[in-house]
């Protein structure tokens, strides 16, 4: 049974199952994940933003397009402190 790895930025850390919902079946393990590409992701490179888990990834995508008004809206601006 391979891992399930973080593979953002080639991070490659092993996830630990946040649920286990039975224990001898581990297909039935939960792992972190972002909440908008649906890859498992570690806690080092998920943030939560308006409730729900966003990758890195997905982050810097929704940094890109959207105006910095949504992303203050967004809560995302706050990650980022001028200076
Ligand atoms: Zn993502
Ligand atoms: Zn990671």
């Amino acid at each position: 049974m391979p891992f399930v790895k973080c593979s953002v930025d080639g991070c490659n850390n092993k996830l630990q199952p946040a649920l286990k919902p039975d224990l001898r079946d581990r297909e039935t393990w939960v792992y972190p994940e972002c909440d908008r590409c649906l890859q498992p992701v570690c806690e080092k490179h998920s943030t939560e933003i308006d409730g729900q888990m966003i990758c890195d990834r997905c982050r810097r995508e929704i940094e890109a397009r959207l105006p910095r008004q949504e992303l203050i809206e967004l809560g995302i601006e706050r990650l980022f402190p001028p200076g």
